[in-house]
């Protein structure tokens, strides 16, 4: 899988790639698949719940496009099976161990899918950086909040516009990636902050969104989402 996202010229770091190395694949995906199949370069079905582990390559695209650097508060929406989580987790944790404290936040709309997330990122050796938080992620966490909290946010479920509280929620100079668009492909967006110095030396922040590619995505469902 490693060397075939090298090929493609998707996986670029050293970094990411010691993540994807950190963090198996085949201990993420439902029993019913094969350890082959984990690395096939496929989205996934999570048992019998509609939803989907994106497939490697989406999965490296983001987390290329991330930015990720140590000590970095992360936020994601969709936990899914837990296993971006714990690739955030990495990325953000290197060599701080458990001592850095609960670095990134994942948010999922399913008690089920969040239940098992949690176990697979205890397995995983993640917990003490990863917490799993069952709620609409599309008001954000916490929820409404207009505190800007993360470094980064990334959202795993395609969006039909970009959730205010999200966009409030970043940091200035952080980086927020969303899928938005239509069912059932959208666009990844690359949405910044940035701060901006007016005259008189005020300065302000300015949010800049950019098209970076095709994807599919299931629906992000919630307040802010598609509806119910
Ligand atoms: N990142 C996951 C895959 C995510 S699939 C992984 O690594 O396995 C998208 C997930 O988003 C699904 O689990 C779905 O239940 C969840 N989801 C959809 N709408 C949501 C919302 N409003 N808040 C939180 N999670 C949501």
């Amino acid at each position: 899988m490693i060397a075939s996202l090298r090929r493609e010229g998707i996986l670029k770091t050293e970094a990411v790639e010691e993540a994807l190395r950190a963090v198996p694949r085949e201990d993420f995906v439902y029993d019913s698949l094969t350890r082959e199949q984990a690395y096939f370069d496929e989205p996934l079905p999570l048992g019998d719940t509609g939803q989907t582990i994106s497939a490697p390559h989406m999965v490296t695209i983001m987390l290329e496009e991330l930015r990720l650097a140590k000590g970095q508060r992360v936020l994601e929406i969709g936990t899914g099976t837990g296993y971006n989580a714990c690739l955030l987790a990495y990325m953000v944790s290197r060599g701080t161990g458990s001592a850095s404290g609960k670095l990134v936040s994942t948010v999922e709309r399913l008690e089920e899918l969040a239940e098992s997330a949690r176990t697979n990122i205890e397995r995983a050796g993640f917990s003490e950086i990863v917490e799993v938080i069952v709620g609409d992620g599309s008001l954000g966490y916490p929820p409404r909040s207009n505190s800007e909290n993360y470094d980064r946010i990334v959202v795993t479920a395609g969006a039909p516009k970009s959730p205010p509280y999200l966009e409030k929620q970043l940091k200035v100079g952080g980086i927020l990636l969303i899928p938005i668009g239509n069912l059932p492909y959208q666009t990844l967006f690359r949405i910044t902050k940035e701060a901006r110095s007016g005259s008189g030396g005020v300065t302000h922040s300015e949010i800049r969104r950019e098209h970076l590619m095709a994807c599919m995505f299931v629906p992000l469902v919630g307040e802010n989402g598609f509806p119910f």
